[in-house]
């Protein structure tokens, strides 16, 4: 029998064939977001570009600032105003994000002042030097690379690059995936179920996840379970995109095509994966496209998706990935995995935010995806218990 690939050595042979060329294109920020940049970001201003008031509240020298004290109110500053000089022995009037006069060291917190006259107040609470004032470019210095190449840009993102005054932005062009279905059971929705058929989900699953992702996806239909017009759609297909996703057919009975399509055409990488779900993925090549062939049953196309796809994908569109597709979170049971393949196991999080096992793993059962929050990982043999903190994959950043 074929000796299994770890996980952590599929990812790794996945991402380091990538040599990947993406052309570049300028883009207007607002069209940016969820695309990956083609250069290095950096802050043309300082940020904040002055000292400015961090609080609506009273200016003043910390020095003649004591509890009881009172002052004269001898200017108002009001944000985006052009203060003068702080006539000592008195506090000016200031408003959030207005700069400071010069002569004023600290702000004291409108809460922290009594209004005892027109134009008079007197300190309930004193104010140390620097107090409730953001220091000019405390955040960016001009010049500073804030962003660096490859990265995936959130509407945070945006929101820093308006704040330096950048108008646009290089970027890489998407990437285009082509996602074939397989298997002579499957029908579409609309068409008239027969006996033994059933509706083709992994296809609309798939094309939704890669363009959730930011890529451009061809829908190529789905193919029969034969070698023949397998083969001739696959080439077709290579020529057209960067990389074939397909569903199913690529186990190991007479009905599954896809290995010996692949082989024939191109080259067959990887292929079968100690991993529950998700055994047999395989990872080729095909001309200029990559080809990747995730099993037939939803749950392990979607879990085998979300951990060697999606990774894959975006790394071939440019983007650097980080550091971990996983965080650690703690468990509310005990799970012990007889198992000698690797168990990614479908996980709610509960009202304390801690990790419940799903009761229903099995691959087929697709609303399990639907209502569960993530996986976690667990090794074989591995035994867990109650909180404990394992591998989880959150559906919100890897789905
Ligand atoms: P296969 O890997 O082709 O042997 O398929 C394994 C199981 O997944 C079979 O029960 C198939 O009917 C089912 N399956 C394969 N492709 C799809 C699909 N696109 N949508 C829903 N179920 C599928
Ligand atoms: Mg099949």
């Amino acid at each position: 029998m074929q000796r299994l690939i770890e996980f952590d050595q599929a990812l790794k042979t996945l991402l380091v064939s990538i040599d990947s060329d993406v052309g570049t294109t300028k883009l207007n920020l607002s069209e940016c977001l969820g695309r990956i940049l083609a250069e290095d970001v950096t802050s043309l201003i300082d940020i904040p570009g002055f000292d400015n008031s961090q609080v609506d509240g009273y200016a003043a020298r910390s020095s003649e600032v004591s509890v009881g004290k009172e002052f004269v109110v001898s200017q108002r500053i009001p944000a985006g105003s052009n203060p003068t000089n702080l006539e000592k022995g008195t506090v000016a009037r200031i408003f959030t994000g207005a700069e400071p006069p010069s002569g004023a060291d600290c702000i004291i917190m409108q809460e922290d002042v009594k209004i005892i006259g027109e134009q008079k107040v007197e300190v309930l609470k004193s104010a140390g030097v620097g107090e409730n004032i953001r220091k000019r470019a405390c955040d960016l210095k001009t010049g500073e690379v804030f962003f660096k190449k490859g990265r995936q840009l959130s509407s945070a993102d945006i929101g820093l690059c308006a704040s330096v005054g950048r108008v646009s932005m290089q970027v890489y062009e998407k990437i285009t995936v082509g996602v074939f279905s397989t298997g002579d059971e499957l029908k579409q929705p609309g068409e008239k179920l027969e006996r033994g058929q059933l509706f083709d989900s992994n296809r609309p699953m798939i094309i939704n996840c890669v363009k959730s992702m930011g890529i451009n996806c061809i829908d190529f239909g789905c193919l029969p379970d034969r070698l023949e017009p397998t083969v001739k759609s696959l080439k077709s297909a290579s020529e057209k995109v960067d990389a074939i996703i397909t569903c199913g057919g690529v186990s190991v009975g007479e009905e599954d095509h896809l290995k010996d399509a692949v082989q024939e055409l191109g080259e067959l990488k990887l292929w079968k994966i100690n991993m529950k779900p998700g055994k047999p993925f395989a990872y080729g090549k095909l001309g200029k496209s990559a080809y990747l062939g995730l099993p037939g049953n939803p749950v392990s196309a979607w879990v085998t998706f979300s951990l060697l796809c999606r990774p894959f994908i975006l790394k071939l569109n440019g983007k650097e990935l980080g550091k971990t597709l996983f965080t650690m979170a703690r468990t509310n049971f005990d799970y012990e995995n007889r198992n000698s393949r690797r168990e990614f196991l479908r996980v709610t999080i509960d009202l304390k935010g801690n990790l419940q096992l799903y009761g229903r793993q099995n691959s087929q059962i697709l609303s399990s995806i639907c209502f569960c929050d993530g996986l976690i990982e667990v090794s074989p043999k591995q035994t867990i218990k109650a909180g404990e903190n394992v591998k989880f994959y959150n559906f919100s950043s890897i789905g």
